[in-house]
């Protein structure tokens, strides 16, 4: 496990008391069952990953037909993981039987761990957990999966900012092994260590990040990404120049504009904001065409069209 940096244990609420000395910490009983709130795009990969670990997950989203969409997701996924031979045919059926639908947060109530990974907006996860935290149990630990938002801040939103944390998955979740983990003030040392162990048991390493925002990953990539935007804009390169340049001038497996539209560019958008709200710093300013795309409803890869277009048979710049 690669643990880019922790915080000093003495920081933390109530249950931090096991500092001292570097006496070990009461171990949180393991997980058993995963609530995952938001079934896109990172939503089902996370569902999928806990499911094959063996983990018993519930997955809600507001929408059933994206409950729908998602359970479909992860059905194709393990199937292509098991004709790639990177797991077997029955390990594929017991995570798919480990996998149920909620279409009401109040079937999260026996859930150890809750995963909240829907839309990067902060009034829409601060909705979500004030309906979603009375449902539970006192111990049960709730998580957010938000790219950028302060974890502070929503845990404060909460009935237990020492049962609340980031855990933060990349993009897609089967292939990616980083998960970051951010700490809000609060976070105590139980729900820290039983969420690295968690993390462990999916085999992904962890970097750990301070509470900032956007974290570690995202503050160095979504500027990038802004950046290449930029240049578009102002007409440096057109879509296939750019991204042509650092696929084989940097050597980046993506281009820099069509990950953004893997991303989200809705994503990117809400990322960027905060960043540049959060740091009060004009280099952080998002691209006016960022914005353009995101009000054309252009979200890239998941609405079909954004700096590519992904309709017919090949992706079409659309600049
Ligand atoms: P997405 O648009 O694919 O999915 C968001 C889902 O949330 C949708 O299915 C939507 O119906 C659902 N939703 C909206 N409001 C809801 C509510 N009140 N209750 C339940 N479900 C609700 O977005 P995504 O890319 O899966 O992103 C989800 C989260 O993961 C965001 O916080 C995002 O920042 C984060 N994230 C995204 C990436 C990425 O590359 N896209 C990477 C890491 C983390």
């Amino acid at each position: 496990m690669v643990e880019v940096k922790e915080r000093p244990k003495d920081r933390t609420g109530p249950r931090a008391q096991p500092a001292r000395g570097g006496e070990a910490v009461d171990p949180a009983p393991p997980f058993r069952k995963v609530g995952v709130i938001g079934a896109g795009q990172m939503g089902n990969g996370i569902a999928h990953v806990c499911a094959l670990s063996g983990f018993h997950v519930l997955l809600n989203d507001i929408a059933a037909d994206r409950i729908t969409e998602g359970l479909a997701t992860i059905s194709g996924n393990l199937a292509r993981q098991v004709s790639r031979e990177r797991i077997s045919d029955e390990q594929r059926q017991a995570a798919i039987k480990r996998i149920s639908p909620a279409k009401t947060l109040d079937e999260l109530v026996d859930c150890d761990l809750v995963i909240e990974s829907a839309t990067e907006q902060e009034d829409v996860k601060r909705k979500i957990f004030a309906a979603l935290c009375p449902a539970l149990k006192p111990e049960t630990i709730v998580s957010t999966n938000t790219s950028s938002i302060s974890i502070t801040r929503l845990a404060a939103g909460t009935d237990r900012p020492e049962k609340f944390i980031g855990i933060h998955f990349m993009n897609p979740v089967p292939l990616m092994e980083l998960v970051e983990v951010i700490r809000g003030i609060a976070t105590d040392d139980v729900t820290f260590e039983a969420t690295k162990q968690f993390i462990a048991k999916l085999g992904k390493q962890i970097a750990v990040a301070e509470d900032f925002p956007a974290f570690i990953v995202n503050r160095i990539l979504l500027p990038m990404i802004n950046e290449a935007i930029y240049t578009l804009y102002e007409g440096v390169g057109n879509v296939e120049a750019i991204d042509t340049a650092m696929r084989l001038g940097a050597h980046h497996p993506m281009g820099p504009l069509e990950l953004a539209d893997f991303i989200g560019l809705d994503t990117c958008l809400s990322v960027m904001q905060v960043l540049h709200e959060g740091l009060a710093d004009s280099k952080y300013r998002p691209c006016p065409l960022l914005v353009k795309y995101v009000e054309a409803g252009w979200l890239g890869r998941k609405t079909q069209r954004g700096f590519y277009d992904y309709r017919g048979d090949k992706p079409v710049p659309t600049r």
